[in-house]
């Protein structure tokens, strides 16, 4: 039966393939297809693995010291009872023939299937051994680990082995934390939908850069759609169809098509310079997460990196760093991938929904640490670290001898801050000097993403050549609206006043000190907001790569002088959203990523 489920639109686009649920505990879990040739192979594989727990369970319940707890063997007893039921690992051997998934996808998709079973079941009994189910499959998937030789997690495997010719898959899981969406760019999901999050959450924006549709927040779509149910995500409207009829279907083909032609067509102004009608140049630059997605920056036409999340080379590393080296690898291919463009490098900004390692914000927020958002995250942890910060920063000045390179500094609020970062900088240049590394000019530039640094700009900009303002955050901390809560996602607004506010000044001030001053957050990639930052007197903007080619086709079409004219009454308004669809004489006011 047809339904349909509700959420937040964070990515553009239909996509239209089969639900794979995976519990947020296991989006690790390596996901690939394999070959005709391997599936005798990989159903061995989890035959052994089934194996290879039966001994150790039967070795367990024989070594239990005779003053063991009876429940104890029992126990042992049931785990052992499950893994030999043929709802297990039989129906695992249905994934690995029929849809050719490999093993240990195979058995998560079983396990999911099987969990919603004990969901429904009346005995309070039954159902609590679902508990039992999901730790005899850890028991599993960590002897197919061990048989791997490697780690459950192996993005690699995941990214690369696609297989033409399936149909396409849809991720469905409760939630996804940013260090896992990192494992599935360019992997062979075609769409994400997430029980919570919000349109400006870090699964949200990792989703939006691998340009793929998705959609956050629904609450309950990972209890309602089912393992290898058809859906269809509607990223435009925040909606999911489930077991569409063949009429929706037919429709939402039409729009996948008509959009791909949209692109195509956007595509071609690539190489057109941003200019707008009255002839300014604008600078789009693009936001990246990891060196590769510089190649993507380049093609798209972007004119430099604006932000390079550089959190993410630091994720999905149990808990060890990147040495300076890596850093300084991963830098300067960045660097060198730009050709000479400017790549704005920003020091690490973990914490808040981007914990370092696999632990969802979710499990943050309410077991370990009282308030993410506003702990110790960002420049506050890199300056309470000072040999990791140290050791970035080192990179970051070796990676300035292939290229420009400007260092941006995230979450700011104090001016001494910004005094201990340029004491640091200082330190690591005549280090670098006295060790004979070369390094190029770094300009020093800081985020405006608490409404402190906003306030105080004038005396911020006396002591960096650039601002970049964060309106993920200037929004959120504004607001005091939590930018991954969907349960006030709606409180969420980027047209509130005091925001246009803060936008207009900061832009305002940073131009008047003759400084430069760009907007990184989601705002600039959004063309329903690039008459009014126009308007605003911005000049830089800096997005996903993706967005360029909308964001430059707003550009070019727009009068930003006659916008400047306008923006005293936007900005006076009691409702400026309205106010600037009337001046600017736009259609296109409305959403945070349309
Ligand atoms: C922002 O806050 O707007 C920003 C660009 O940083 P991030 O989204 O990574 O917090
Ligand atoms: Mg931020």
């Amino acid at each position: 039966m047809s339904f349909q489920v509700f959420g937040i639109p964070v990515s553009r686009g239909v996509a239209i393939g089969r639900a794979v649920l995976v519990a947020s505990s296991r989006v690790d879990v390596a996901h690939y297809f394999i070959g005709e040739d391997q599936v005798s192979a990989e159903l061995a594989r989890a035959l052994r693995a089934r194996d290879v727990v039966a001994l150790e369970l039967e070795t367990l319940k024989n070594e239990l010291p005779d003053d063991a707890p009876h429940e104890l063997a029992a126990l042992l007893d049931v785990h052992l009872m499950l893994l030999h039921d043929d709802a297990l690992i039989g129906a695992t051997k249905h994934w690995i023939v029929e849809r050719r998934y490999n093993a240990e996808w195979a058995l998560s998709a079983q396990l999911e299937v099987l969990a919603r079973q004990f969901d429904e079941m009346e005995d309070e009994y039954l159902r609590e051994r679902k508990a039992d189910l999901e730790q005899v499959v850890e028991r599993v998937l960590g002897a197919l680990a061990r048989e791997q030789g490697q780690a459950t997690s192996d993005a690699a495997s995941v990214a690369q082995r696609d297989f033409a010719g399936e149909d396409p898959l849809l991720l469905v899981a409760a939630d996804i934390a940013p260090a896992d969406m990192m494992q599935f760019k360019r992997s062979i999901f075609h769409g994400f939908i997430t029980d919570i999050g919000g349109k400006t959450s870090h699964t949200a924006i990792v989703a939006r850069s691998m340009d793929i549709p998705a959609v956050v927040g629904t609450r309950e779509a990972s209890r309602l759609i089912r393992q290898d149910d058809w859906v269809i995500i509607d990223g435009d409207a925040g909606a999911v169809i489930v077991d569409p009829s063949p009429i929706v279907l037919e429709e939402y083909r039409f729009r996948q098509r008509q959009s791909e032609l949209e692109r195509a067509r956007l595509a071609r102004l690539r190489h057109t310079p941003a200019v707008t009608l009255d002839g300014q140049a604008i600078e789009l630059h693009a936001n990246i997460e990891l060196p590769a997605d510089a190649v993507a920056a380049v093609e798209a036409g972007a004119t430099g990196v604006g932000l390079f999340r550089s959190e993410f080379l630091f994720m999905n590393r149990e808990g060890e760093l990147p040495s300076e080296e890596e850093q300084f690898v991963a830098y300067r291919a960045a660097v060198e991938a730009m050709k000479g463009m400017p790549v704005t490098i920003r020091t690490v900004d973990v914490g808040a929904d981007k914990p370092l390692d696999r632990m969802s914000a979710t499990e943050l927020r309410h077991e370990h640490v009282l308030n993410p958002a506003m702990g110790l995250r960002a420049i506050r942890w890199s300056l309470a670290e000072p040999s990791m910060f140290r050791q970035q920063l080192r990179a970051i000045y070796r990676a300035s001898a292939f290229g420009k390179v400007r260092l941006l500094i995230p979450m700011v609020a104090h001016l001494s801050e910004v005094r201990q970062i340029i004491e640091a900088q200082k330190r690591v240049q005549q280090q670098l000097s006295e060790a004979g590394h070369a390094f190029g000019r770094v300009e020093l530039g800081v985020m405006i993403e608490i409404p402190a640094a906003a306030v105080m700009l004038p005396l911020l900009l006396r002591h960096v050549d650039f601002v970049s303002i964060g309106t993920n955050d200037l929004i959120q901390y504004t607001l005091a609206i939590d930018r991954a809560d969907e349960a006030v996602a709606h409180l969420y607004d980027p047209w509130h006043p005091a925001v246009l506010q803060l936008l207009a000044s900061s832009i305002a001030q940073a131009r008047a000190a003759g400084k430069s001053v760009s907007v990184c957050g989601e705002m600039a990639g959004d063309p329903a907001f690039t008459d009014l930052l126009l308007a605003m007197g911005l000049r830089s903007f800096s997005m996903h790569p993706s967005q360029i080619p909308s964001v430059k086709q707003r550009v070019l079409r727009a009068d930003a002088a006659r916008l400047g004219g306008l923006i005293d009454s936007v900005l006076a308004s009691d409702d400026p959203q309205r106010s600037a669809e009337l001046a600017f004489g736009s259609q296109r006011t409305a959403g945070l990523v349309q």
